[in-house]
């Protein structure tokens, strides 16, 4: 996963993945640590309970 340099300094940083993790374990909201290849440090991000998609033309119905 390749994380954009100016999120990267906008998230709090973790220095293992066992610090994120607590952070994860004491919040409300599911939550999800991941190595930073920017800072080779831990961020953690939300779960985004509907994906975003990029605009796609509708399928074609099959009638019949
Ligand atoms: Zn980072």
């Amino acid at each position: 996963m390749r994380t954009r340099l100016s999120i990267c300094l906008r998230k709090k940083r973790y220095r293992s993945e066992a610090e994120a993790l607590e952070v994860v374990f004491s919040a409300d909201y599911p939550l999800r640590p991941y190595r930073c290849d920017r800072c080779g440090q831990f961020h953690l991000t939300g779960r985004t309970k509907g994906k975003k998609t990029p605009r796609l033309p509708a399928p074609a119905l099959s009638q019949g």
